[in-house]
């Protein structure tokens, strides 16, 4: 990989934003041990304060546990609207200050700043609009700065908490060498225990290791992740704009009074719709349904729901939408399905009340979805989709900004 022109990027990354959201509105959280999650017996952890680390408490853990680890830590319920709000109003600030940006996460964001180098100093540009968005928002944040995506992000993991960093160009390499593999962006658990049953246990030998042995081990992953412990990065930033809604409808071949095959067109779409939210980091909490008769007649239903991009909730509301709306015996033409009121969010944030299987099962089920998602007619190998012939989106990538899927748990707070 051979960079053209050196680029400024910045990463900011909210610190403990869950936590933070509570605090601002509730002054008594402030210093002491603070848990965000699921309030029921097999909630998970979405978010720790700083107090509770020493604890051994991290994000992603069943609640169950970190109650245990940390008795005297105050439980919060969370509430996906209000972070969603609060997001939004970092996010507006945030374009007001720079021309592109990209919304990688409820709480993250990165943006290019290589263009505004003739005019203004980055680092200080950085600066002041981390001062803003602190006193704007009243929220704290961190920022990296440096010439690449994952050498930011990096940094402002080190950065963290409430503070800053700056990485300059030809120092990445140094930067990134003492540093624990696990902290490669992307590098998942699995693939740092391969590395460590090596003796690979620092960014610094894997520097030191041709690019090919790296390939040889983990495949094109191994490529990916020698690039990255390089600082070699050269992924852009993929602006963000905000999608109001998505949908999906399909007209039969030839009108049907099928209700079974309808009912399981429907259930397809949902599906799928679901799966685009969680791919593009994305809730809805308006769903609705639509039905076309044969004599042109259109009919349509919605409910408002709670902040949610889970299969096993919208489902039964789709399913549920269509039996109240399906009362006539005319045949049907066509059938379709519509999530609005969009906003940005991880979908684990949604599954508060949720146990960690459920929660692996939907992370299980979208890698596999991503990876190995598609046949050669770009038909789903899963989904319900591919028999019925719904067009499949797995092989699309992040249909809100054309970004991978984010992994959900977050590696910085
Ligand atoms: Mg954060």
């Amino acid at each position: 990989m051979k960079r053209q022109v050196e680029r400024t990027i910045l990463h900011m990354d909210l610190d403990t934003f869950f936590v933070s959201v509570e605090r601002k509105h509730d002054d008594r959280l402030r210093g002491i041990p603070v848990l965000v999650g699921g309030t029921g017996d097999r909630g998970v952890v979405a978010a720790c304060s700083y107090e509770t680390r020493p604890y051994g408490i991290h994000s992603g853990m069943p609640m169950k546990m970190a109650r245990m680890l940390c008795p005297q830590a105050t439980v919060i319920r969370g509430e996906a609207g209000i972070y969603s709000k609060e997001s939004k109003t970092v996010s507006e600030i945030i374009k007001e200050a720079v021309p592109v940006f990209e919304k990688a996460s409820i709480d993250e964001f990165y943006a290019d700043l290589s263009g505004m180098e003739k005019f203004h100093n980055s680092y200080h540009l950085a600066t002041e609009l981390r001062e803003r968005i602190k006193k704007e928002s009243g929220l704290p944040i961190s920022f990296g700065l440096s010439t690449s995506k994952v050498v930011s992000k990096v940094a402002t993991g080190e950065a963290k908490p409430d503070n800053q960093k700056k990485i300059d160009a030809g120092t990445e390499k140094t930067f990134l060498a003492p540093m624990l593999v696990q902290k490669i962006p992307m590098m998942g658990d699995k693939t740092s225990k391969v590395l460590y049953d090596m003796g690979v246990k620092y960014v610094k030998t894997i520097q030191e290791m041709p690019v090919e042995m790296m390939t040889q081990i983990l495949g094109k992953n191994g490529t990916l992740l020698w690039n990255r412990a390089n600082g070699l990065d050269d992924s852009p930033i993929v602006p963000f704009h905000e999608r109001k809604s998505i949908s999906n409808e399909r007209t039969f071949g030839k009108d049907t009074g099928d209700v079974q095959r309808m009912r399981e067109m429907i259930r397809a779409m949902g599906e799928n719709l679901a799966y685009q939210l969680r791919t593009g980091n994305k809730l809805t909490s308006c769903v609705s349904v639509k039905i076309r008769y044969s004599d042109f007649n259109t009919v349509s239903k919605q409910v408002k729901i709670a902040y949610t991009s889970a299969d096993h909730i919208l489902i039964p509301q789709i399913e549920r939408l269509f039996d109240q709306l399906h009362n006539r015996r005319m045949m049907v033409r066509l059938v379709g399905v519509n999530f609005s009121d969009l906003v940005t969010g991880n979908y684990q944030i949604n599954l508060f009340d949720d146990s960690e299987e459920r929660l692996n099962l939907y992370m299980a089920m979208d890698y596999i979805r991503n990876r190995y998602g598609t046949d050669n007619r770009g038909n789903s190998i899963l989904s319900w989709g591919t028999t019925l012939g719904i067009p499949n989106i797995a092989s699309m990538g992040n249909p809100f900004n054309g970004d991978p899927p984010i992994i959900p748990a977050h590696r910085n707070a």
